[in-house]
């Protein structure tokens, strides 16, 4: 049910190391929240409205999953107030950050490669003189 953070049988949600730098100073060494099964639809919500390719559908998703319009209009308060929470948009601002380094270092890899593959097949070429 929970991961082994929480005493639970699954491996840990984030690495150790994230843990260690943004979790644990926060007071809490895991991200993950479980929440309550009345909360569940407009968590999904909030999930749909925080990626680029599923906004869109956000709200045809949360109109044919809700089994009201009560339900819809509560569901989306919350999502709402999810998606705009400073903490929540603190924490995919360090989220992006991460994947952003992650992508730069990727880069540099790609190209560092790229250079010792021109440099052996300069250096292949040369030796056939
Ligand atoms: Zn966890």
């Amino acid at each position: 049910m929970a991961c082994e953070v929480y005493g639970g049988d699954e491996e840990m949600c984030i690495s150790r190391k994230d843990s260690k730098r943004e979790w644990i100073p926060l007071g809490r060494p895991c991200p993950r929240v479980d929440l309550s099964l009345r909360n569940e639809l407009a968590a999904a919500t909030a999930y749909h409205m925080l990626s680029e390719t599923t906004r869109p559908s956000a709200p045809f998703w949360l109109m044919l999953n809700a089994g009201s319009v009560e339900d819809a209009r509560l569901s989306l308060g919350r999502a709402m107030s999810a998606v705009k929470s400073v903490k929540v948009q603190e924490a995919l601002t360090r989220m992006h950050a991460r994947e952003a380094k992650k992508d730069a270092a990727a880069r540099k890899s790609e190209e560092n490669a790229a250079r010792e593959r021109r440099r052996v097949v300069k250096g292949l070429q040369s030796g056939r003189r």
